[in-house]
Formats: C-alpha cells, structure tokens, sequence
C-alpha cells in the first residue's frame, strides 16, 4: 500500500476554484441536487475523491469532519449506481448495491440525509438503519427495495440475522470514520459484515487517523488503494486560536458558564471526556441560566437527536458532548469550541479543535486545564508541534464550588479513552440523577489570579475577535435543520 502523500496541498486553491461539478461528468441529476443544496466548488477532499471513485478505484481517504468527504464518496457512488437506476416499483429491481458503515447514529443520519438530498432526483432509492429505535420501520423500508443502504454495523447485524436485508449484490463498501469505528470495538462486526459481501466489489474506507490498526484493517480489504489526504493528519487549522485557561478543578464548572456569558457564545460545543461529566456540566449550567444540554452516549436515540435538532435551532446553545457523541455530528463553521475536560489522547484534542474553524473560517478554541492537566498538555503541544498560550481567566469569581467537589476525581469520573466503548448503537438509555449542591461561601471569595491576567473577553490575540462581535451562526448540515 502506498503512504498517505499530501495530494490535496498539490492543488492550489485557485485552480480549486476553477474546478466545477460540471466538470467530473456527473448526471444532471445529480448536479441539479448540488444546485439545490448551493454547491458551487468541490472541496478539495470532493476534488480528489470524485475521479478516482467515478474510475472503480478502492480509496483510503484521510479527511476530517467538515471537509465534505461524506459528498465525496456518495455523489460518485450515486453516478455509478445510475445505470443501475429502475424505476420499478418492485423490490427485486432495487437491491442493496451500496453500503455505508459508520460508527454513530447521529452520523448514520446525517449522511442519510445528504446521500438523500444528492439522489433526490434520481430513481435511486436509500434508507438509514442504526440501533435504539423500533426495527420495524427499517424492516419496511428494506423490504421495499433500497440501493444505498446507510448503517451502524450493530443493527445491521441484527436485520442480517432477521433475514431483513440481503447484501448479495452489495457492490460498493464504504467505511466511514473508521478509527472511530475501531475504537468502539466494531472491529469484529465489521469483519463479518464483509465477510457477507461479494468478494469483488469497490471499497472506501475514510479515516481522520491513520494508526497502525488502521492501516491493518484497510490492507486486510482495500485493493490497491488510491490514498488520498486532504490535511496533513494532526495539524490544527491556522485560523483556530486557541487558549488554555487556567482554573481549578472545582471551579471549572462556574468558570465555563462565565466564559460563555462574557463572549455571549451562541453556538458553543463543551467537550467532557465523560458521559457523567457531560451531564452534570449540562445540568449545572441550566442552573445557571445557560441554554445547555448533554449528548452523549447513555442518552437514547430520541433524547440525542432532540438535543440535537434544538441546537441546530439555536434553541440550545450550548451542547455538552462526550469525543464520541460529538464525532459524528455534522455541525460545520462552529465559532468556538471549548474543552471543560482536557482530552487523555492529543489526537482528540486535534479532532475537538477541528470542529471550529472550517471552510476558512475563523474559530476559537478554549481549553480548561489544571496543574493536573500537564502530562496531557504536553502530549497535545508534542503532536501540534506547538505551544498554546495559557493565561488566567480575570474577572471570573466561583460560585458554587463545594469541599465535596474538592475530592479527586474517580477513573470513571476522569474518563479513560473506553469510557465510551458502550457507546454502542444498541447500548439502553441510563437515567442520571444530579446531586444536590451545597454551596460554602468559603468558595465564593473572589479569584485572585497570581500572573497575567487577561479577561476572557479580550483574551491574546483572538484573531477571530470573538468578544463583542456578533457570533457567527453554524452552517448545517445542507443548512438547515429537520426541525
Ligand atoms: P462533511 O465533511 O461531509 O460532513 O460535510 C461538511 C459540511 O459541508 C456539510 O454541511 C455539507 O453539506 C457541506 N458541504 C459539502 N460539500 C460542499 C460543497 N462542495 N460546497 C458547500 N458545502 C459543502
């Protein structure tokens, strides 16, 4: 297998702009859902990937969220699966020709929507299957006939062994974000799902790291793969500015809600390395009058995709996600980010930041840390190959800190990188009870910062001068949400 090569920075951006959809020959079927949508320019990862899938060739993309990959590989998979295309109302004439594995729910859907809104004037038919809801209505619509079968590989399992689904004619494999996938544990799922499919058939496999599990999984079912990267993996983008704020464990808390009030963030993503940490963040600052809500995964189908759809609304401003809740949302031009929790892996910290910043935009990215934060920071500065500036959030006084919270932390509480391993499609909702605070005045005397001292709302050079400008709205998914 060849090595990632950068082939994506070979492109300058302004023949980038000279390239049009137009010109990969793609149906005007196609093209008039992209005229739809307000797709001008491909992105580079589209720019790439179009051709070489359009050819038949296996792909090993190495692309982040955000970067249009999921366009990528379907508009090409929706052209070649055009001359297949019926128009007949019978099932048999619609088998399952195309199948897209990703880890999460929330990304099963959403790029259920854009192969949706792509095929829209096509005969072509698709539907999404993931775990936590009824199989029913799946059953129904797969019974009816589908070419694009979009799934988490757990429920997909399940209507195999239902007889549900059959994956004969299956021509086209696609794996989305397939470290996540791996870190989930799907690893033996995914290997009996292709264990079900035709041996000769396209495969794609997207990843936003390539780690040496990786690399082993796409040896072990890539043909002769064309690699392709459209950003070198683990470098942040240079419009995020990023800040490292210090402040105690136990005022972490208080001092996010502040963060938020005195940027008036509107749209923000809290990272919590736990799912217990995300609720309580979440519970705590409704208390304290910030529009929050957690996603993550102990929350059921229906309780995620209402947070969801609220914040993509804006009637939720703040959503508190775990690494994996937040992998697969399609949330794009987020203005800010901020990490409640450090990440214990550098990568995630680069997979957190990258949720700002996209497209060209500008973004913030705001880190909470603590004298007990160090080793990991160190690991994050080691991989970005840069040093991030730490300054005191002045100005901001705790206010409902308590000796309870003065403990250390448990390992479930400082979340371990298998804290989400359950986060599995067919993992039952867990209830959480928050504990009733008590508040020492002790706790409420004011922050006195002992170096530099810089407001948050004039933090070093935000280059994106969040503070006082109107916050920019996030760009959703094909702009809109389902409401
Ligand atoms: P993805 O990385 O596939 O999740 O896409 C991120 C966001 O970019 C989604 O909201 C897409 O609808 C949007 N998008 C994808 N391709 C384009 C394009 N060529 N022009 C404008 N927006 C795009």
């Amino acid at each position: 297998m060849t090595d990632i090569t950068s082939l994506a920075n070979s492109i300058p951006e302004q023949a980038l702009q000279q390239v049009r959809f137009e010109d990969f020959g793609l149906s005007p079927d196609i093209l008039r859902a992209l005229s739809d949508q307000g797709y001008v320019h491909p992105t580079p990862i589209q720019a790439q990937a179009i051709p070489v899938v359009l050819r038949g060739r296996d792909v090993m993309g190495a692309a982040q969220t955000g970067t249009g990959k999921t366009a990528g590989f379907s508009l090409p998979i929706i052209q070649r699966l055009l001359a297949h295309a019926s128009s007949s109302a019978s099932p048999a004439r619609h088998p399952v020709r195309a199948l897209i594995l990703t880890p999460t729910r929330e990304l099963a859907d959403q790029v259920a929507d854009n192969v949706k809104a792509y095929s829209r004037h096509t005969p072509l038919r698709s539907t999404v299957v993931f775990g936590g809801i009824d199989m029913a209505p799946q059953t129904a619509a797969l019974r009816s006939g589908v070419e694009i079968v979009i799934a988490t590989p757990g429920r997909l399992l399940d209507h195999v062994q239902q007889k549900t689904i059959n994956l004969s004619q299956t021509q086209i494999l696609v794996m989305d974000e397939a470290d996540r996938m791996l870190d989930m544990g799907f690893l033996p799922d995914l290997q009996r799902i292709i264990n079900l499919l035709p041996k000769q058939r396209q495969n794609l496999m997207f990843s936003a790291t390539f780690s040496p599990e990786i690399k082993k999984l796409a040896a072990s079912f890539l043909t002769d793969p064309q690699t392709i990267e459209v950003a070198r993996s683990n470098a942040t983008a240079d419009n995020v500015t990023q800040i490292l704020y210090k402040v105690e464990d136990d005022e972490k808390r208080d001092a996010v809600s502040f963060i938020i009030r005195e940027r008036g963030l509107k749209q923000v993503i809290v990272f919590s390395n736990t799912k217990i940490g995300a609720s309580r963040l979440a519970v705590h600052m409704v208390k304290q009058g910030v529009k929050a809500s957690a996603i993550h995964g102990d929350k059921s189908q229906s309780e995620r995709m209402a947070a969801l759809d609220a914040f993509k609304r804006g009637e939720v401003e703040v959503l508190v996600a775990t690494d994996v809740a937040a992998r697969g949302l399609d949330i794009a031009e987020l203005p800010c980010v901020i990490n409640f929790d450090l990440p214990h892996s550098a990568e995630d910290y680069v997979h957190r930041i990258g949720r700002t910043g996209r497209a060209g935009a500008k973004g913030d990215a705001i880190s909470l840390h603590s004298d007990r934060d160090e080793r990991y920071l160190a690991d994050i500065e080691k991989l970005i190959k840069q040093k991030i500036v730490r300054v005191h959030l002045a100005g901001f006084v705790a206010t409902s800190a308590h000796p309870a919270e003065r403990r250390p932390r448990t390992e479930r509480e400082r979340g371990e990188r298998g804290g989400e391993r359950a986060d599995r499609a067919e993992r039952p909702a867990r209830s959480y009870n928050p504990p009733k605070e008590k508040i020492d005045p002790w706790f409420s005397k004011p922050y006195e910062p002992s170096t530099v001292s810089v407001p948050a709302s004039s933090a070093p050079a935000p280059k994106s001068g969040s503070a006082g400008k109107p916050q920019r709205k996030a760009a959703l998914l094909g702009g809109f949400s389902k409401g």
